[in-house]
Parts: C-alpha cells; sequence; structure tokens
C-alpha cells in the first residue's frame, strides 16, 4: 500500500477506528493521518461524537417520543411560516 489517499477514505477511517483493519493498514493509515489535517479533523469529530448520539442514532425513536417531536416541528413551522 503506497498511501492512504484522503478519505478514499472515509470507509477505512471508520474501519480504523472500529479497530477492525490489519496492522499493517492501520500503521499506513496512521502516518498519513499525522501528516493530513483533513483526516485528523476527521478522526478529532468522530471522536469528540459522544457514544450516547451514536447508539442513540441506531435505535427506533419511542413512537410517542415521535410523535410529539412531529407536533412540535408542525407547531414550530405553523408560527414561522
Ligand atoms: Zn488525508
Amino acid at each position: 500500500m503506497k498511501d492512504v489517499v484522503c478519505m478514499s477514505g472515509v470507509e477505512l477511517l471508520m474501519e480504523y477506528m472500529d479497530g477492525a483493519l490489519a496492522p499493517d493498514v492501520r500503521s499506513a493509515i496512521e502516518v498519513h493521518v499525522a501528516g493530513c489535517p483533513r483526516c485528523e479533523a476527521f478522526i478529532g469529530s468522530y471522536r469528540e461524537t459522544p457514544r450516547l448520539v451514536r447508539d442513540a442514532t441506531r435505535m427506533e425513536m419511542p413512537a410517542d417520543l415521535e410523535a410529539s417531536l412531529l407536533a412540535a416541528l408542525r407547531a414550530s413551522r405553523g408560527r414561522d411560516a
């Protein structure tokens, strides 16, 4: 592997952060990220996302919560329009 092209990318970085990559690929990415502000920023923002939020987006939203959110959305839209 010559170089990790930026964002060839996002998928590789996700696997990297999940610890799903082979050691040689991991080290290639680490070398690239160390010299690449874009990839470094991407990883930084991913890590700063609270695990709670990530877990929450994977959950089904309870029906009553969804209904009250929709009602709130409609109410605010009505006010703005
Ligand atoms: Zn990069």
